[in-house]
């Protein structure tokens, strides 16, 4: 037997820098929990439409297995470029000033945009609280991420974001509706971000995830920067509108300069999306989401009437969950809610502070009220 390889000497220091994702800490000592109310997923509730779920069988019987081209399968990159020219007015093709390109997940399209963008050194404002991949991204890029504190109403506004900017400032990640607090940013606010990206040269990505997930009196879709500039990366994803995170479909439309050499950092790396779920794609635009983004409005409201008067709330207006603020602090309140049987995340997952729990709408109605009555007990 030869010694075991040093693998920690091995190691970059990219990787040493980086923490493993807190909620799976959580979800770990939750395991030892019988039956618990869980308030703590990322993920929606219900089963993936039958009309996609078909769509995968097909794809599979039909012999879609293999390699898609590194931007996606023709017929769905195709329906993607249709849907930004006709949604937001941007010239998009192989020859255009814009272009699409199919990625394995929004998390996908993020790591690519980082790679494309970040030099050593270089910065990437993003939100505090922040979605909890965004400050390893900059990082495994060899950049920097430099927080936007938000905290009172957790609006990423130009003003809040404006000393932020440096001569290292490449980039700028905006996510509406935002997780982990439910906040959609308005037309004029988005229209003040993308001036300010503008004057000072930098560019906008906006991750909207979420997009389909806005609750009344907001309309069908989140307000979006993209009606008003086609110089930005526009990030979306298929996971959490259709229930099928584990898919890894996303997709990232923009300046075609950019996707081109996105493009090129993805034949390298994960090489294309899922070729079967892409295939599955094709058939979203059957599938309604009204009933399903109405039953989220009604957790949304059930969670304002539960908490609203013990704690200090932003009502979400959007994406599904919510982010009262815990006077003992998250890690501190989350504990004892696990002892009462439910989980929720402590804010420091998502955040420089820990003044804050998020709760997660994706849970039936009977489990989420039985859930919001015991953590009303335990603010009070
Ligand atoms: N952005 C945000 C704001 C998210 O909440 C998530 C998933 N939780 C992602 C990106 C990653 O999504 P995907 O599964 O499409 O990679």
């Amino acid at each position: 037997m030869t010694t075991p390889l040093a693998i920690d000497a091995l190691l970059s220091s990219r990787v040493r820098q980086i923490e493993v994702s807190g909620i799976r800490a959580i979800w770990e000592r939750a395991a030892t929990l019988t039956d618990p109310i869980d308030l703590s997923i990322g993920q929606p509730d219900f089963a993936v439409p039958d009309a996609l779920k078909d769509a995968a069988i097909a794809a599979i019987r039909d012999d879609h297995n293999g390699y898609t081209m590194t931007g996606g399968d023709a017929a769905l990159r195709d329906a993607l470029r249709t849907q930004v020219a006709d949604e937001f007015g941007w010239s998009v093709g192989a020859e255009a000033d814009s272009d699409v390109i199919v990625t394995s997940g929004t998390a996908g399209a993020l790591t690519l945009a980082c790679l494309a963008l970040l030099d050593r050194g270089d910065e990437l404002i993003i939100p505090d609280p922040w979605f909890v991949i965004y400050p390893a991204l900059a990082t495994i890029a060899g950049g920097r991420a430099v927080t936007c504190d938000t905290y009172g109403d957790f609006r990423m506004t130009a003003e809040r974001i404006e000393p932020l900017i440096t001569d290292r400032t490449k980039a700028l990640l905006l996510n509406t509706p935002a997780n982990p607090t439910g906040v959609v940013l308005s037309d004029v606010e988005l229209a003040d971000i993308v001036a300010l990206c503008a004057e000072r040269g930098i560019l906008l990505i906006t991750d909207e995830i979420y997009d389909r997930f806005v609750f009344p009196p907001l309309g069908n879709s989140a307000p979006t920067p993209a009606t008003v500039s086609s110089d930005l990366l526009l990030v979306r994803g298929f996971g959490k509108t259709y229930g099928c995170t584990g898919w890894r479909m996303g997709y990232v439309a923009g300046p075609r300069l950019l996707i081109t050499e996105m493009a090129k950092l993805q034949q390298h790396t994960f090489v294309c999306a899922s070729s079967i779920a892409q295939q599955a794609m094709l058939a979203a635009p059957k599938v309604d989401l009204s009933p399903l983004v109405a039953r989220f409005a009604m957790r949304r409201d059930m969670v304002v009437d539960a908490l609203g008067d013990v704690t200090d709330l932003v009502v979400p207006e959007g994406a599904f969950y919510a982010f009262p603020a815990v006077a003992e602090g998250g890690e501190a309140f989350c504990q004892r809610a696990m002892d009462a049987g439910v989980l929720v995340i402590p804010g420091h997952i998502f955040s420089s502070r820990d003044t804050h729990v998020r709760i997660s709408l994706a849970a039936d109605e009977a489990r989420l009220e039985q859930g919001l009555q015991i953590l009303r007990g335990l603010m009070r």
